[in-house]
């Protein structure tokens, strides 16, 4: 049986973006008597406003969407991902990282071939060799990509039929996986809860293609069974960006206030796919 989720951040209201990528897990599910599953991604508390859970259910009821369980929120689950979290440590495939931003922002403009991933920059990995020490302040938590892939060997994702990719352990390089201020992030939370919900096709849109490497490693590392992937196509606007939070004049709330129906809502999903 096939079971889905959508993931949202409340720290905004959905916009055509999240639209389709929620349409997308749903009919998924849907389409083959699965299930459908809603996560609130909330563990980052900085951005998180609380009348966006309630305004998210809105806009998803109104789209048609049902769900199949009480939606989970992140921040109910903290003890999860500490779990996961001191496993990695007892693994010795993470590593304490002290680093402000500025400090590594030095570092780099020091290095004369700095580490780069698709989205610019990499850790230059400064803290790799420290141990933890009982005096030093609340250290983030970085996953050391070299130990990790020496460990897994290689690996791959695939999509439901069975197009394979290979996972490139240093694509992102040695990503935080707990935050100081949370104690956990994106990638160390989705991976615990697509596995404690039996997620067996996760569908995302394509600029998460790059967290897919890392996640494939944790569910590794963490014995975690493998789902699909789907990364799907992103929704853009005029200019060929993808859709921000901030894009309010595109959300499914705004619309709906001018009167839009939801097939009217797909038609302007279709026509706006990146090119
Ligand atoms: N919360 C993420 C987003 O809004 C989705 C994460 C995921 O599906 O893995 O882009
Ligand atoms: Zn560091």
């Amino acid at each position: 049986m096939k079971i889905t989720r959508f993931a949202p951040s409340p720290t905004g209201r959905l916009h055509l973006g999240h639209a389709y990528s929620a349409i997308i897990a749903h009919s998924a599910a849907r389409q083959k008597n699965g299930r459908f599953l809603l996560r609130f991604e909330d563990i980052d508390h900085t951005r998180v406003r609380p009348e966006f859970y309630d305004g998210i259910i809105e806009d998803l009821t109104w789209l048609g969407l049902t769900w199949d369980e009480e939606p989970w929120r992140q921040s109910d689950r903290l003890d999860h991902y500490q779990e996961a979290l001191e496993k990695l440590k007892d693994i010795g495939v993470v590593y304490p990282c002290y680093c402000t931003r500025k400090e590594i922002k030095s570092e780099l403009s020091h290095l004369t071939r700095a580490p780069h991933g698709p989205e610019g920059p990499l850790y230059p990995g400064t803290c790799r060799k420290r141990e933890a020490t009982p005096s030093d302040p609340e250290p983030a938590w970085r996953l050391d990509s070299k130990i990790a892939s020496s460990l897994t060997g290689p690996l791959t994702f695939q999509t439901q039929r069975g197009t394979k990719t290979n996972v490139k352990a240093d694509l992102l390089g040695d990503v935080i996986l707990a935050r100081k201020d949370i104690g956990t992030s994106y990638h160390l939370a989705v991976v615990v809860d697509d596995a404690a919900q039996d997620i067996t096709l996760v569908t995302r849109g394509e600029d998460l293609l790059p967290s897919t490497h890392i996640h494939r490693i944790l569910q590794s590392l963490l014995e975690f069974p493998e789902p699909n992937y789907h990364h799907h196509r992103l929704v853009c606007d005029d200019s060929g960006e993808r859709l921000a939070k901030r894009s309010d004049s595109l959300a499914i709330a705004t619309l709906r206030k001018q009167g839009l129906t939801t097939l009217e809502i797909g038609e302007m999903i279709q026509s706006m796919f990146k090119k």
